[in-house]
Order: C-alpha cells, then structure tokens, then sequence
C-alpha cells in the first residue's frame, strides 16, 4: 500500500510527547481559513510512498530513540486506509501513536476506516483550526479543538508538556520550522 506524504522527520519534539517519527500526509479538503500549512492541501502533492518504506524510516527512528509515531497534515483521516497501515506498522514496533485530524471524533467515527484509527491511536486532537479561536499550547491550535486520550498511555499532562515549536536543521543546512505554534520562532 501507498501513502501520499508532504514531509517525514524522524525525530521531532514539537509533535507529542517525547521523540516522534512524524507523517505529515498529503491532501486535504476542509479550508480551514488561517491554516499554517496550504501546501498540504492538494491531494495530487507530495509524494507517494510505500508504507512498507515508512515503516523501514520509522524502525529506524525507534532505534535511534523516538518512542513514537504522529500522523499530521494535511489530513490523515482523508487517507484513512494508509493511516491504519501506519499505525499497525508502528504499533508493531511498540511505538505510541498519535493523530491531528481536522475532523471531530464523531465525525472520524462515520468515516470509511475511522473507527479502525481510532483503535489504533493513543491521542487524537480533533477539530477543524479555527483562527478566531488561535491558542497554540498543548499540541491544541485553537481553543474548539480536544485531546482525546484514548488509551491509557499518556496522561493529559504528558501531550500539555509538549514544546510549541522546534527548529531543526536538514543535513542539506535547511532550516525548518514546526509544531503547533511556528510563529513563535518565526517572530
Ligand atoms: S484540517 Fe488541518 S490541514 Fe486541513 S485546512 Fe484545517 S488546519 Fe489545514
């Protein structure tokens, strides 16, 4: 199976508890006015990938530390199969899993695959980003969104004490910005 990807890294701070292995996937559909990332938007981008590959990426980054996976966007309920694959591969890896959707939890719940997701993650943060409602803390962009603590992995305390923004820099010297609140580093 293929996925459609924008971007991977291999260890980030910035997108949950702890080092993570993060998926922003390709494509989505629901125009959040305000969104940071428009280049996510267009489900012909990015670049297909085997899940198969990513799930080589992330052994690796267990390996070298990152206990585990977030899916973000785009959106990965709009590739809801490939998500499952995803998720099976790094819950097969005993890696946490970790999800961004601009869907509700009902909303993912009525979607082809959803319920499947939701079965495989750890924490959702749910919700359309709502400009108006701009918050950036806690992996939460705007007030109107949840963190779903679906298992007992992590407590609420754990996702809060997550950094708002990370810098890092590529082996090629690019700079890169990222979390749920880039502005900040951007200022
Ligand atoms: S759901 Fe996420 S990626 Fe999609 S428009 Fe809203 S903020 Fe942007």
């Amino acid at each position: 199976m293929k996925v459609r990807v924008h971007a991977t890294e291999a260890r980030s701070r910035a997108n949950g508890p702890g080092a993570r292995f993060v998926v922003w996937m390709q494509g989505c559909t629901l125009g959040c006015p305000g969104c940071f990332n428009p280049s996510t938007h267009d489900a012909s981008g990015g670049r297909e990938v085997l899940v198969e590959e990513l799930a080589r990426e992330m052994a690796r980054a267990k390996e070298a530390g990152s206990e585990g996976l977030s899916l973000s966007g785009g959106e990965p309920l709009q590739q809801a199969a490939g998500a499952v694959a995803l998720l099976d591969a790094a819950r097969a890896l005993g890696m946490s899993t970790l999800a961004f959707s601009g869907y509700t939890i009902d909303e993912i719940r009525a979607l082809p695959h959803g319920n499947d997701v939701l079965a495989r993650l750890d924490v959702l943060i749910d919700g359309r980003y709502v400009s108006t409602e701009r918050l950036a803390t806690g992996l939460r962009g705007s007030a109107n969104q949840r963190i779903q603590l679906l298992t007992d992995r992590y407590k609420l305390a754990d996702v809060e004490a997550t950094p708002v923004a990370e810098i890092r820099i590529s082996t090629s010297g690019e700079l890169i910005l990222t979390g749920v609140n880039p502005l900040k580093i951007r200022r």
